[in-house]
C-alpha cells in the first residue's frame, strides 16, 4: 500500500490512524457483528457512538452548556439557507462581511430569505485580506452578523474575533474548525461541513446558542429547524451515521494528540514552513496579506504562469496531488489541514525548491 500527499481543499486528507481503525472495525464493530453503516441509528450502539462524538467535540472546543451541538446533513451550503430561516427571529435583515467566494455564496442564498446588508467587503483588493472591524458598517438592528472565518479558496483567515456586541456573530468555520482553540461563547452560531477538517462529506456540524432557537420562518423545513433537531438529538430523520462515527474517531485522535492547543502549534509550524519559503523566493509568491494568511489553505503562484502545468505534472509524479488553485484565484493551492503530516509539507517545499532550480 502506498499513500500519497493529498493537498485537496475538500474532501481532504484524513488521519491515517483513523482510517486504519475504521478498516479494522469495518465488518464487525466492537463484537456486535455488523458494521457501523448497517446499524440502526436508534440502537444503543449507534446512540452511544453519537453521544461520544458529541461529548468529545464539546470537550475539544470547550462548548458551553447553553449551546446545542447538531449533526446535520446538506453541507455548509444548506446552512447558508438554514441560518436566515432560523436566526432572523422577526428582524428584517442580517449583516454579512464579504471576504471571498464562500462569503459570496452565503450572501446569495441568504438574500432569498432575508434582507442582506454588506457590512464590509474585501472585493476592492481581490479578496486578499480580512477587513478590519473599524471599516465595517454594522446595523445595530441586524438579526446577526455573518463571517466566513477561513476563506478556503482565497486563503484568508481571521486571526481575531469580531466584536458584534449583542448582535449574534455567525461563523462559517468549514475549513478551519478544530485547527486551533475557539472562544465559542463569542459566537451565536458556528457551522462547518465535515469534509475539510472533521471527517467524510455528508456531515455538517452546527453549534448554536440555545436562546436563539425556536423562532424559525414559517417556511422552514422541519429538518432545518435547529430547535426540532436539538430536541431530537439530531435524529429527526436518519442522520449521516457513518460520517458521525468517523468524525468521532477524528475527535479521539485529536484528544490523544494533545487537543487544540497542540494541533494549533503543529499547524503553525507546517504553515510557516511553506510561507517562509514563499517569502524567501522570487519564483513563487503568496497573494494574501501576511497577517491574514490562512494556516489551512495556502494559495500561491508561480511568477511565470506558463510553468503551471509542468509544476502540477511533476508534483504528481512525486506523489503530491490536488495542488491546482481554484479557478477563481488561479495558480496553486496547498490545503494543509490537521491530518496533513509535516512530512507532506516538507516534501512539497523540497519539490518547489528543486522545480525552481531546474527552471534556473
Ligand atoms: C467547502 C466549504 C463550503 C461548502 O461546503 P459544502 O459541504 O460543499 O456545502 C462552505 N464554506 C466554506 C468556508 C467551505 O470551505
Amino acid at each position: 500500500m502506498s499513500r500519497i500527499y493529498n493537498f485537496a481543499a475538500g474532501p481532504a486528507v484524513l488521519p491515517e490512524p483513523v482510517l486504519e481503525q475504521a478498516s479494522r472495525e469495518m465488518l464487525d464493530w466492537h463484537g456486535c457483528g455488523t458494521s457501523v453503516m448497517e446499524m440502526s441509528h436508534r440502537g444503543k450502539e449507534f446512540v452511544g457512538i453519537a453521544a461520544a462524538a458529541e461529548a468529545d467535540l464539546r470537550e475539544l472546543l470547550g462548548v458551553p452548556v447553553n449551546y446545542k451541538v447538531l449533526f446535520l446533513q446538506g453541507g455548509a451550503t444548506l446552512q447558508f439557507a438554514a441560518i436566515p430561516m432560523n436566526l432572523l427571529r422577526g428582524k428584517k435583515s442580517a449583516d454579512y462581511v464579504n471576504t471571498g467566494e464562500w462569503s459570496k455564496k452565503a450572501i446569495k442564498e441568504a438574500k432569498r430569505y432575508a434582507g442582506v446588508n454588506i457590512a464590509s467587503s474585501a472585493e476592492d483588493k481581490n479578496f486578499t485580506y480580512a477587513p478590519k472591524q473599524a471599516a465595517w458598517k454594522l446595523d445595530p438592528d441586524a438579526a446577526y452578523v455573518h463571517v466566513c472565518t477561513n476563506e478556503t479558496i482565497g486563503g484568508v483567515e481571521f486571526n481575531w474575533v469580531p466584536d458584534t456586541g449583542s448582535v449574534p456573530l455567525v461563523a462559517d468555520m468549514s475549513s478551519h474548525i478544530l485547527s486551533r482553540p475557539v472562544e465559542v461563547d463569542k459566537y451565536g452560531l458556528i457551522y462547518a461541513g465535515a469534509q475539510k477538517n472533521i471527517g467524510p462529506a455528508g456531515l455538517t456540524i452546527v453549534i448554536v446558542r440555545e436562546d436563539l432557537l425556536g423562532q424559525t420562518l414559517p417556511i422552514t423545513p422541519t429538518v432545518l429547524d435547529y430547535k426540532a433537531q436539538a430536541e431530537a438529538d439530531s435524529m429527526l430523520n436518519t442522520p449521516a451515521t457513518y460520517g458521525i462515527y468517523i468524525a468521532g474517531l477524528v475527535f479521539q485522535w485529536l484528544k490523544k494528540l494533545g487537543g487544540l492547543q497542540k494541533i494549533a502549534q503543529m499547524n503553525r509550524e507546517k504553515a510557516n514552513l511553506l510561507y517562509d519559503f514563499l517569502d524567501e523566493t522570487e519564483f513563487y509568491y503568496s497573494p494574501v496579506e501576511k497577517e491574514d494568511r490562512s494556516l489551512m489553505n495556502v494559495p500561491f503562484k508561480l511568477r511565470n504562469e506558463a510553468l503551471n502545468d509542468d509544476f502540477l505534472k511533476q508534483a504528481k509524479a512525486r506523489g503530491m496531488i490536488e495542488l491546482k488553485g481554484h479557478r477563481a484565484v488561479g495558480g496553486m493551492r496547498a490545503s494543509i489541514y490537521n491530518a496533513m503530516p509535516i512530512e507532506g509539507v516538507n516534501a512539497l517545499v523540497n519539490f518547489m525548491r528543486e522545480f525552481q532550480t531546474r527552471q534556473g
